[in-house]
């Protein structure tokens, strides 16, 4: 039986903004509004950073609240993972909206370079974001820009500092940290497998123009996807996307090509072992 492909949908990010593609959801109703469209095309897990309304970065835990009263208003189900990442805020303000208790965070557990700055996730910070979403019965998504931090991951595991089995997204193709390179795919897949199990499931993304080549990557071996405006904002080299759904839709045509079912958010909890969704 072929194991099904979450989709992942990153409606936001903290980089792009409405001059580069008007689609990008700023405002809590907009990014109810666009995770909605991409829910019913067939994502299962939100993705989440939180923007102030002129579309500055922010981890102002009562936006992050509103988002997720809307989502689970409106997509009943749906698998909320807020962005714990290092533009949206300083230190441990990264970790403020914990307390509210989604399914999932994503977790950076090292440093490394991004386009203009280091990405720094010093170890004792990254110790506390990982207790807190031990706190909160938070499944931390590790976020491998680098192949130390699978080894990282596997070292929290084993010391107790994350619970369960970790779930890895390998992220490629961010200037100055890891290409989208092939062998190092193959790699990272045949590293997660020996540390964690052949059957632990990982995800993956690429940036930019490379978003396409990672989720077919990631399907065809296997794996979960990730896709959404946040990673990349064209379908091709002169088509903005005209919304996330678009791009899901992409996804879902590629789980059709490599004949792997599209997993619906009572799989995606299953598979990760999350708890059931809030009643
Ligand atoms: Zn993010």
């Amino acid at each position: 039986m072929t194991t099904p492909c979450i989709i992942c949908v990153a409606i936001t990010g903290s980089v792009p903004t409405k001059a580069d593609n008007p689609a990008v959801p700023v405002t809590i109703s907009e990014q109810v509004e666009s995770t909605h469209e991409a829910f019913e095309a067939g994502a299962s897990i939100l993705h989440a950073h939180v923007r102030n309304d002129d579309g500055t970065t922010t981890s102002d835990p009562d936006r992050f609240a509103l988002l997720k009263e809307g989502v689970e208003a409106h997509c009943p189900g749906m698998i909320i993972q807020f962005s714990t990442g290092g533009r949206s805020g300083a230190g441990q303000a990264r970790g403020g909206m914990l307390p509210l208790r989604p399914d999932m965070a994503s977790l950076a557990v090292g440093s490394n370079n991004f386009p203009t700055r280091v990405y720094e996730n010093p170890p004792e910070l990254v110790a506390w974001l990982a207790s807190e979403m031990i706190t909160y019965d938070i499944k931390p998504e590790v976020e491998a820009f680098d192949l130390s931090h699978i080894f990282r991951a596997a070292a929290m595991f084993e010391a107790g500092e994350i619970k369960d089995t970790p779930y890895v997204q390998f992220v490629m193709g961010v200037k100055n940290a890891m290409p989208v390179d092939r062998e190092v795919f193959d790699f990272y897949v045949h590293t997660v497998k020996r540390l964690f199990g052949d059957d632990a499931p990982w995800c993956a993304a690429g940036i930019g123009a490379k978003q396409i080549t990672l989720n077919e990557w990631a399907i065809a071996a296997g794996g979960h996807a990730r896709t959404g405006l946040e990673d990349n904002i064209r379908l091709d080299r002169n088509t903005l996307a005209p919304s996330n759904a678009a791009l899901v839709k992409r996804t879902v045509d590629l789980c059709e090509k490599h004949e792997r079912p599209v997993a619906s958010w009572q799989q995606a909890r299953d598979i990760l072992g999350l708890r059931s969704a809030a009643a």
